[in-house]
């Protein structure tokens, strides 16, 4: 009788041990597949110095378009974060411009420009052709440059199932606290007109994406490389640094 309970309660353990073995693989592997996604859209990543970047993927992306290089694809989708000269540049986004690119920015730059253009404020979210991508409250705390009042922009786009935050010109707000499940941040590191080096690393340890990457720096308007070595000094996550194109 005792020997048959024994038994019973082995094989009960070896079920779950093989049950939680067989769970755990699986865990593995949707990890790494989403970790390959990840490292999929890095590669697509590219920076142009300061807050300007492009994403080639399926659909080509600029945020921020500014001193982008001649040889660079024309547009899907534009978005501008706001109206400052460094992210609102005309002659950048009319070069990359086609008929059918649809820009998204924060509503005081729709007078300034022409085509497909939708004024967007922050939280707000609009899907285009599977690109989705919402608006996220950028602002100085502590400054003067950029007043919440102006709505301007951060935005998180969501391309392939991963979700990269752009934070604009802003300062650590309490609103990044929320951010949930980001893979890649740009992070502007520059100080003076947005956070520094140690504000954005501050930033950084609470959206906790797989990849940060600093940003508004070595574009001739403020800030420099050792700002970016600071920030990655400084963060408990990986941190990347990238090259300019
Ligand atoms: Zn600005």
């Amino acid at each position: 009788m005792r020997s048959i309970f024994k038994e019973k309660k082995m094989r009960i353990i070896y079920t779950v041990t093989a049950g939680l073995g067989v769970l755990l693989l699986l865990v593995g592997a949707l990890s790494a597949s989403s970790e390959e996604k990840v490292e999929e859209i890095f590669k697509a990543l590219q920076w142009y110095g300061h807050a300007s970047f492009g994403i080639h993927a399926e659909k080509v992306i600029y945020i921020d378009p500014w001193n982008i290089p001649e040889s660079a694809p024309k547009a899907d989708l534009i978005l501008v974060t706001h109206s400052h000269f460094d992210h609102l540049s005309l002659k950048d986004i009319e070069r990359l411009q086609k008929e059918e690119t649809i820009i998204i920015c924060s509503e005081d730059c729709v007078s300034q420009l022409s085509g497909e253009v939708r004024g967007i404020r922050p939280n707000q979210e609009i899907e285009i052709d599977g690109v989705k991508v919402q608006g996220f409250p950028a602002y100085n705390s502590s400054k003067p440059f950029h007043p919440q009042e102006k709505a301007w922009l951060g935005y998180i786009i969501t391309v392939k199932a991963i979700k990269i935050y752009h934070a604009g010109d802003t300062d650590f707000i309490p609103e990044m606290d929320k951010l949930k499940g980001i893979n890649i941040a740009l992070l502007p590191v520059g100080g003076k007109y947005t956070m520094n080096a140690e504000e954005a690393a501050r930033a950084a340890d609470v959206i906790k994406a797989d990849i940060s990457i600093p940003m508004h720096y070595g574009g001739g308007v403020i800030g420099s490389e050792e700002d970016a070595l600071k920030f990655k000094e400084l963060c408990h996550g990986e941190v990347r640094i990238l090259v300019k194109k």
